[in-house]
């Protein structure tokens, strides 16, 4: 297959590298000139278990790229999507599939704005991976994926896309509501990389807090009247055991949030499509959402200190 991964950050470039590795033609398209410019001169470097391995790849800019594909893979983080998107019309012209992993509520909502419906794959995942610098990547352990098209009856061949992801070892698998997928994750993501990221700490110290789990339910209870008013399927007690369960040091306990990461590295966070998200609808929906809204005024409060545009 013919693939474009738009936005080769962390996780893109793990993508990428899995599924050219398995033979698929792959493109790597990122904004960040001198990224693209020493993956085109060195390749990527892949660190793994502290060995690395420099793999030769296409990368570009995205006004660089004149080719078509048939599936794009997007990547960027929330905010960015809009932007790849509009760089990206001369490729979309061709109605290639676009898939999006990304964390966060409302990136189809971007999409559909330059994509039909119909050709559009959303998903989650729980590989993971960290740019080290500009054409290096870090990765460990392994992950899976969970997608389903938006209009699944209408789209073309889900098969083909779950074949190759898995042809790649990307373990996909069709989720019966990937709607629910996105708001659990993005649940999880709201309660641990927010507080982690305010607290500055690792997600084993935000567990052992006496009072985690008010903080918790201060977020997902309204998660939960949110959705029920916008009719998505959300349980706030399964995603407080999902957040539960990563407080080990043996699953995600040593973990610093991406968010905190990003706060860490003077980038801009994704909160706007995580409690952000949440706080907005409910105001459109009228069902009150003031602890989310505060949470996302504290980050961007944070994101202000440090100088973050
Ligand atoms: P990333 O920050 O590594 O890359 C995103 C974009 O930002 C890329 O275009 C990258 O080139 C650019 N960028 C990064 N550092 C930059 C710098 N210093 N200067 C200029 N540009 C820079 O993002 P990611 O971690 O790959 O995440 C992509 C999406 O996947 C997000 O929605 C994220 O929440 C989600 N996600 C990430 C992980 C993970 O482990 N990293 C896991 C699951 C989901």
């Amino acid at each position: 297959m013919k693939i474009a991964i738009a936005g080769a950050g962390a996780m893109g470039s793990r993508f990428g590298v899995k599924l050219q590795q398995a033979g698929n033609a792959v493109t790597l398209i990122d904004n960040w000139a001198d990224h693209v410019r020493a993956i085109q001169t060195n390749g990527l470097v892949v660190t793994k278990d502290g060995h690395d391995t420099v793999i030769p790849m296409t990368a570009a800019l995205p006004q660089d790229v004149h080719d078509t594909f048939d599936l794009i893979i997007l990547f960027t983080k929330a905010m960015q999507m809009d932007h790849m998107l509009q760089e990206l019309k001369a490729q979309l012209g061709n109605q290639p599939a676009v898939l999006v992993l990304a964390n966060g509520i409302g990136n189809v909502e971007t999409i559909e704005r330059y994509v039909p419906k119909q050709n559009i794959v959303a998903g989650t995942t729980v590989w993971s991976s960290s740019l080290t610098g500009p054409g290096h990547i870090t990765v460990t352990g392994s992950g899976s994926i969970s997608l389903q098209a938006i209009v699944p009856d209408q789209f073309g061949d889900l098969d083909h896309i779950v074949e190759t992801l898995n042809g790649a070892g990307l373990k996909a698998s069709p989720a019966p509501d990937v709607l629910a997928a996105i708001w659990k994750k993005a649940g999880l993501n709201s309660v641990l990389n927010t507080y982690c990221t305010l607290f500055d700490c690792n997600i084993a110290e935000f567990g052992a807090l006496p009072n985690w789990r008010e903080l918790t339910a201060g977020v997902l209870d309204e998660f939960q009247a949110v959705a029920t008013a916008a009719n998505v399927a959300f349980d706030a007690q399964a995603d407080t055991d999902l957040i539960a369960a990563q407080f080990a040091p043996d699953k995600n306990g040593e973990h610093y949030p991406s968010m905190h990461q990003d706060m860490a590295n003077r980038r801009p966070t994704e909160i706007d499509f995580l409690n952000g998200y949440v706080a907005q609808l409910g105001q459109k929906l009228a069902v009150p959402a003031p602890n989310n809204a505060l949470l996302t005024q504290l980050i961007h409060s944070q994101e202000a200190l440090h100088g973050i545009a």
